[in-house]
């Protein structure tokens, strides 16, 4: 009777704690542009670490765009993941996102990779840099992304299409940088340079370095760390340019609070956690990637790439002159 007694007791505590537990688990809802393969495995770690349960949805960062718009003060969101500081900054302008004020973000995050508003963060930084044929390349032929425009590198050159968000922003970029008129001089003389027409990815730009129809191009660095991890013996390479001046062009992935979040305490706790030490790794890693958290060391593989200086002009530059950037390369020919 005694044996029972003490069993229904301990029935009856598991229930409590069991509903305390329930009661204090927090929920929280992502819309992200960043690939279910590269996200799930952070939201698993942190729904193990803290209990709060992490519901999403992927889609290009357009259509999340405007489903955001349009759920407006219903929308089910509490943060948007997405790529390219040129997408964060829209959704900013757009009045989608709300600024966080957080000495975390602020420690852990440099300057330069976050909105001067706070209301969106890089989590992950990508570098847009040269890439050249091991064989008909030597490095030391190369310095600037200037001078990919000099006559040495006539018909030589090949990059992707000016539709792609990540070149509206290396052009936004130059235009903080150098100036509209420099800019577009800068811009022209690659076009002059081109040895095919735009193409529809960074991999196809490199595949057709390897295929001989030019020698260098302008790509992502974890595009060519796919590449290399299909093929280790790759006859390419990357090149960081403008180490005595302005930096390599650097972009991000990366995160803010929706306006209407309905569980905004937690959602800053989230990113907070996505910028620590922990989660840095995980967040970076999986996309061959570079930590923002300038205490985490990259993965090997992208260590082995070499040290670089990044631009550190702020990254809502890439928004701000987004469409002047395409206005100069329509004017420039880039198609
Ligand atoms: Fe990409």
């Amino acid at each position: 009777m005694k044996q029972l007694h003490h069993l229904f007791i301990s029935i009856l505590l598991t229930l409590l704690l069991l509903g305390a537990a329930q009661a204090f688990a927090e929920e929280l809802v992502v819309y992200s542009a960043r690939n279910e393969q590269l996200i799930k495995p952070l939201f698993d770690t942190y729904a193990s670490e803290t209990g709060t349960e992490i519901t999403f949805i992927t889609d290009k960062a357009g259509p999340l765009l405007q489903r955001l718009k349009a759920e407006g003060k219903n929308t089910r969101a509490d943060l948007l993941i997405t790529v390219d500081a040129g997408n964060l900054w829209h959704a900013a302008q757009e009045g989608i996102l709300q600024p966080v004020d957080s000495k975390t973000l602020q420690a852990n995050i440099p300057a330069h990779l976050r909105a001067p508003d706070n209301q969106w963060f890089g989590l992950s930084m990508r570098a847009r840099t040269i890439v050249y044929s091991t064989v008909r390349v030597n490095p030391d032929e190369l310095t600037t992304y200037e001078a990919l425009g000099t006559p040495k590198w006539q018909k030589r050159l090949l990059l992707r299409t000016s539709k792609k968000v990540y070149n509206q922003s290396l052009v936004a970029m130059l235009i903080a940088e150098h100036g509209e008129a420099k800019a577009e001089e800068i811009v022209q003389s690659w076009v002059d340079n081109l040895a095919a027409e735009p193409f529809s990815s960074d991999t196809k730009v490199m595949e057709a370095i390897l295929a001989g129809q030019g020698d260098i191009g302008i790509v992502n660095t974890y595009y060519f760390g796919r590449l290399l991890k299909k093929n280790p013996d790759l006859e390419l390479a990357l090149f960081w340019p403008n180490q005595a001046n302005t930096g390599v062009h650097v972009n991000v992935s990366g995160a803010g609070i929706t306006r209407y979040a309905k569980h905004p305490q937690a959602a800053v706790k989230f990113l907070e956690w996505l910028s620590s030490e922990k989660a840095q790794n995980l967040f970076a890693d999986t996309n061959m990637e570079y930590p923002v958290n300038q205490n985490v060391e990259s993965h090997p593989t992208v260590a082995d790439w070499g040290e670089f200086k990044p631009s550190k002009q702020n990254l809502a530059s890439a928004g701000e002159l987004q469409i002047s950037a395409i206005r100069l390369m329509d004017r420039a020919g880039y198609r």
